[in-house]
């Protein structure tokens, strides 16, 4: 067995669109960023790949790289994935906690997980999404954060 942590912030912004686990939210701001800036799928690849101790999606899909500019994140997932399962390993289970004053999450966190599970090719009992707020004394609406573990299996045992 391997865990991996992940952890990433996005700045909330008019003219964006807000993506979260490959899930379009309707809402007045969205995330700014390079790629769709999907906050959640960008700390679970980050929980993936040091399970894994293959560095970060920061190394993985730079900045500066214009192939990556308003990328898909679900995509960029895939082949995190796909380096999960070159090394060797599936997925045991993962959870998500988003943290997000507005807007409110839970008509959109079934669909987020469906994504993920699918991404995954995995059963949905695998795959946790859960949002919080910070009371107003964090990001305070400013951003979403989100942070991501997961625990991985070694296929050959
Ligand atoms: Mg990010």
């Amino acid at each position: 067995m391997r865990i991996g942590f992940g952890y990433d912030v996005h700045r909330l912004v008019e003219g964006r669109r807000l993506v979260l686990c490959g899930a379009e939210i309707p809402y007045e701001l969205g995330l700014l960023g390079h790629s769709d800036a999907d906050v959640a799928a960008h700390a679970l690849m980050d929980a993936v790949l040091g399970a894994l101790a293959l560095g970060d999606i920061g190394h993985l899909f730079p900045d500066a790289d214009v192939r990556y500019k308003n990328a898909d994140s679900m995509k960029l997932l895939e082949q995190v994935i796909e380096k999960m399962t070159n090394a060797g390993y599936a997925l045991e289970n993962l959870d998500i906690t988003i943290i997000a004053e507005k807007p409110k999450l839970a008509p959109y966190i079934v669909k987020m997980r469906e994504n993920l599970a699918a991404a995954f090719g995995c059963e949905l009992d695998r795959v946790s999404v859960k949002a919080t707020t910070e009371e107003g004394l964090g990001l305070g609406g400013a951003g979403i954060g989100a942070n991501a573990v997961v625990l991985l299996k070694n296929k050959q045992i």
